[in-house]
């Protein structure tokens, strides 16, 4: 078949959901698995968990550099998630969308809140928001509980924040019910399909 000679400009997705929602993990196969779809890496203050490399899972700062960072204008958005910064590079996102890539941000509620509200048309036109929610309460327990790699003090915060965030569901134009890894994966490809047909992000 013939070369399309049809562009596409890059889709920015924000995922969200509350800790053990399995956002992170849906974010990094798509972008493992799709050609034309990133993992932008945030940059956060908290401590690495056992396994997490630096450049890798996040950037990981100290306080003052991440200041330093704001400061500097490097940030489309930061905020304070469960008492430490964490924050989204635009070295990890706008020359990515320029070049047609698809970047996935997970990303707490207030960030999202934070992207939306950015007054450049790039961000703006290219932006696509999902939440994922966990079936019913019983299943956020287990799930949060059990990742253990936090004390009982980090899992009660979570817990707070998870109920906390999940007020917002209903500020993203999609909601994916959790259920298992593999029909949870199908339909965050389905969303991302359909929005790679929209014919605003086409051009020639
Ligand atoms: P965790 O410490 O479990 O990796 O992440 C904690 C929370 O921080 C999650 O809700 C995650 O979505 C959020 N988060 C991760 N990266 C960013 C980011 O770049 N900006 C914002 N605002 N939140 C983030």
């Amino acid at each position: 078949m013939s070369q399309s000679e049809w562009k596409r400009r890059g889709i920015l997705c924000l995922v969200s959901g509350p800790s053990g929602s399995g956002k992170t993990t849906l974010c990094r196969r798509f972008s493992e698995t799709d050609t034309d779809a990133v993992y932008a890496i945030s940059a956060t203050t908290r401590a690495p968990r056992g396994g997490e490399q630096d450049g890798i899972d996040y950037f990981f700062l100290s306080r003052e550099k991440f200041e330093d960072r704001v400061r500097n204008g490097e940030f489309i958005e930061y905020a304070e998630v469960h008492g430490n910064l964490y924050g989204t590079l635009k070295s990890e996102v706008i020359a990515r969308l320029e070049e047609g890539k698809d970047v996935l941000m997970d990303i707490d509620v207030q960030g999202a809140a934070h992207v939306r509200a950015q007054a450049d048309p790039a961000i703006r036109d290219s932006l696509v928001d999902i939440f994922i929610l966990p079936p019913n309460d019983e299943e956020l327990l287990k799930r949060l509980s059990h990742r253990g790699t936090e004390s009982q003090d980090q899992l009660d915060l979570r817990l707070r924040n998870a109920r906390e965030e999940m007020k917002y569901w209903q500020d993203y134009q999609y909601s994916v019910i959790s259920s298992d890894k593999e029909s949870d994966f199908s339909t965050f490809r389905s969303i991302i399909d359909g929005e790679r047909c929209r014919s605003t992000r086409m051009f020639k």
